[in-house]
């Protein structure tokens, strides 16, 4: 079926197929041809799209989730607003916690969809009960006829970007695609597409992008949970403070980890130089892309996919906006 051609049922079936768009000038100095999946054109403005309706119609096939449920999740967010547009347009309802580092716009906007939103202390340990996977967990527990999401430790956030983001990828590359580089925050997109890519061909290297203040490279890199890494950082939804199941290491070859100064500076740069308004995450990729550069990963025949995961409308009063970034120290 091609999208947009006739009438939709509901917004639901607008979920991936997403546009592939070759970058011009911001990768204009460094080796090889760029070209960004573009994830804000999902009708919730994110990759996540994919999973909350995947989950959510694997736990309807499988009768887990009957009429007039809940849907509980930990959320930077985004999945938040999908499920809860999901939520509406299914007739559930949806609780939410929320890290108190979620841009007040996100808090906002999750409540103009309708969600119960919990806001938790982001910097405070997994395991601590008021960390925003403890809150969720409890809620599930008291609410009957709840599901969680658990989108951190789902084997379906995986699955969704194995049937859904890779092969879109390969088709609209036909097959041409020699590198992706993907932010990693529960690692579903990286884990989940890179998957599908290195199946159809295994030379295609699948790049990481983590936070500085994050475990995720050190762990890959050495197996060892180190929490000397973890440190406050200021991108939302990349990297992270435990170890997610929904990453699959394996299929990942480097990490390169980003800072919040840069990665803030070249989201600014993709809307000056390719009138693309992504978020903070698709500004740490094109950083990471540039750290990948110097690192010699790339040559002139390099064809290279960036995931931009979600929309710059997000951080308008973040990174877009110059008091913020004079505040933090960046400007
Ligand atoms: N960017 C943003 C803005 C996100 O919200 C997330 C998800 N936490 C990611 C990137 C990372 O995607 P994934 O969870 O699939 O690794």
């Amino acid at each position: 079926m091609i999208k947009n051609k006739g009438i939709n049922n509901s917004i639901l079936e607008l979920v991936g197929e997403t546009p592939l768009i070759k970058l011009q000038r911001i990768t204009k100095n460094l080796k090889g041809s760029y070209f960004a999946k573009v994830e804000a054109f999902n009708p919730g403005h994110s990759s996540k799209d994919r999973i909350a309706l995947h989950i959510i119609n694997n736990a309807e096939k499988k009768g887990i989730l009957k009429k007039g449920a809940t849907i509980v999740e930990t959320t930077s967010g985004n999945t938040g607003f999908s499920l809860a547009m999901i939520s509406i347009v299914k007739g559930y309802k949806c609780i939410l916690a929320v890290s108190d580092k979620s841009s007040q716009d996100k808090i906002d906007l999750l409540k103009t969809m309708g969600a119960e939103v919990h806001i938790c202390p982001a910097n405070v340990p997994a395991d601590d009960p008021r960390s925003y996977y403890e809150v969720a967990k409890t809620i599930h527990k008291k609410t009957k006829n709840s599901v969680y999401i658990n989108q951190y430790f789902n084997e379906l956030n995986i699955e969704a970007h194995y049937k859904t983001t890779g092969p879109e990828i390969w088709e609209q590359t036909a097959g041409k695609i020699t590198h992706l580089v993907a932010a990693s925050g529960t690692g579903g997109t990286i884990s989940g597409a890179g998957k599908y890519l290195k199946e159809q061909n295994p030379d295609i290297k699948i790049l990481g992008v983590d936070a500085i203040g994050s475990v995720l490279k050190k762990f890959h890199e050495t197996g060892e949970f180190d929490t000397n890494e973890i440190k406050p950082y200021k991108i939302e939804g990349l990297g992270k403070t435990l170890i997610p199941t929904a990453t699959d290491f394996d299929v990942i070859d480097i990490y390169e980890k980003v800072s919040d100064k840069e990665s803030a500076f070249a989201a600014r740069e993709l809307v000056k130089k390719e009138g693309l308004f992504c978020g903070y995450t698709s500004g740490a990729v094109i950083q990471a892309t540039k750290q990948y550069n110097a690192l010699n990963m790339f040559n002139k025949n390099s064809f290279v996919v960036l995931i931009f995961p979600d929309h710059g409308s997000r951080y308008q009063n973040k990174i877009y906006n110059d008091s913020w970034m004079k505040k933090q120290g960046f400007l």
